[in-house]
């Protein structure tokens, strides 16, 4: 399809800011042809939308997530973090039967979409469920199945064959997918060493749990005598293509190791809060030009899979932990949820911005929302005001998966039934 998005108010980024720039912008297929029209003949073969009151903005990027978690959302609350993971959510989750993985999923893709995400970095526990789910939901999705143990070639460990089955099952211009070892607690050395071996191999990204709770540095330090960052460099596994999740307790060695080997790290503010693992030193990583991106973690730490909340919460308890009132501008921390992530994901230029030849994945956000009017100031109200509940059409990849507050992709009321009745049997 060929679209002409007509009088909108287009986020634009340049220079390191984001700025407003009323015009026109072309969509052909999967990409954007154009900002502007000057370039374009035959507009009449374009079919034309009117986003005048209309805020266009690339789509957020969730870049930690488990999508396939999200009915356990206010299941397990005010637990503290061992007890609710090994406890709870473990037991929960190893009783679900496979089929059941694709409708939570899509449930996590309904309110992403709903949300404004376009793009999610999911970490699942059921190859094929939760793949086929992304890509009948339409996002564009980095997947990767966890993998945990100490032998990733060992006889009956099958997890990381299935992991490249599922990628060459549903590998496309939308869906890519990562190597996704747990963490070094659920990860003996070896197995992340043959893990990194293989991402180089493969050139595959990697997508890590790290430094989440200070029990799990206390229990490297015990066990290796060495930080889980200090552990990870020892391996060779820290490099451009490591993305890791929560990085909150780390020390200064960590944050430079980090830094040398260019590893991007994903924060997850509400998650590490809610499970009072406490907040990480976003500061310092900033302060030391470490590719910063955001994310929500599951529903079941969370409790919303809502990068909007996620980008207010992160600033707002930055600014209080630091006492400052001028850092973590909203364009800071809009940066770490569009820009910085197609940087960690390898799509620099492709996604997080609007700019021809970029994919189309598009957010159209109603500037007469109460909850952002008067528009006074918005690359402010995304940050601090915006709820979601503005987002009023999604396209991703030049299709819309949501137009005018409707689904196209998903018929969310089967999803809500089939939720209900995996409410009943499993929680
Ligand atoms: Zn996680």
């Amino acid at each position: 399809m060929k679209y002409r998005i007509k009088n909108g108010h287009l986020l634009l980024y340049s220079d390191n800011k984001f700025q407003i720039k009323k015009d026109d912008l072309f969509v052909n297929g999967t990409t954007i042809e154009a900002v502007g029209g000057n370039s374009i003949k035959d507009h009449e073969k374009y079919e034309e939308i009117d986003a005048d009151g209309n805020l266009v903005m690339p789509g957020l990027i969730n870049s930690h997530t488990h999508a396939y978690m999200n009915f356990m959302k206010n299941s397990a609350d005010d637990m503290p973090f061992d007890k609710w993971l090994f406890n709870k959510i473990f037991s929960v989750e190893s009783k679900i039967s496979r089929p059941d993985f694709y409708w939570t999923t899509l449930l996590g893709c309904i309110e992403m979409i709903k949300t404004g995400t376009t793009c999610y970095l999911d970490m699942h526990i059921c190859e094929d469920e939760c793949a086929k789910a992304a890509k009948d939901s339409g996002m564009r999705a980095f997947i990767g199945k966890c993998i945990v143990g100490t032998d990733l070639y060992a006889d009956g460990y099958d997890s990381f064959k299935k992991a490249l089955n599922e990628k060459d099952t549903y590998e496309s211009d939308l869906l890519k997918f990562v190597l996704s070892p747990h963490s070094v607690y659920a990860c003996s050395s070896a197995l992340l060493k043959q893990i990194s071996n293989e991402s180089q191999k493969r050139n595959m990204l990697k997508h890590i749990h790290l430094s989440e709770s200070k029990k799990e540095v206390e229990d490297c330090l015990a066990e290796h005598g060495k930080t889980p960052v200090e552990l990870l460099t020892s391996i060779g596994f820290l490099d451009s293509k490591t993305i890791s999740a929560h990085c909150v307790n780390l020390n200064y060695n960590d944050i430079c190791a980090l830094r040398k080997n260019q590893a991007s790290v994903v924060l997850c503010p509400s998650s590490n809060a809610k499970l009072g693992n406490g907040i990480a030193p976003a500061s310092n990583m900033l302060k030391d030009e470490i590719n910063v991106c955001l994310g929500t973690d599951s529903s079941a730490s969370n409790n919303t899979l809502n990068m909007f909340r996620e980008m207010s919460v992160f600033s707002l308890i930055n600014k209080a932990a630091n006492e400052t009132a001028t850092g973590f501008s909203a364009n800071t921390v809009l940066e770490c949820a569009t820009i910085n992530p197609s940087i960690a994901l390898n799509m620099k230029n492709k996604i997080g911005v609007i700019s021809e030849g970029a994919c189309a994945d598009l957010v159209f956000v109603d500037l007469k929302s109460p909850s952002i009017f008067p528009n006074n100031n918005m690359v402010s109200s995304l940050c601090y005001s915006a709820n979601g509940s503005e987002v009023k059409s999604v396209m991703i990849n030049g299709n819309f998966v949501m137009r005018n507050g409707v689904l196209t992709t998903i018929d969310s009321e089967k999803v809500y039934y089939e939720i209900n009745r995996i409410v009943n049997t499993y929680l």
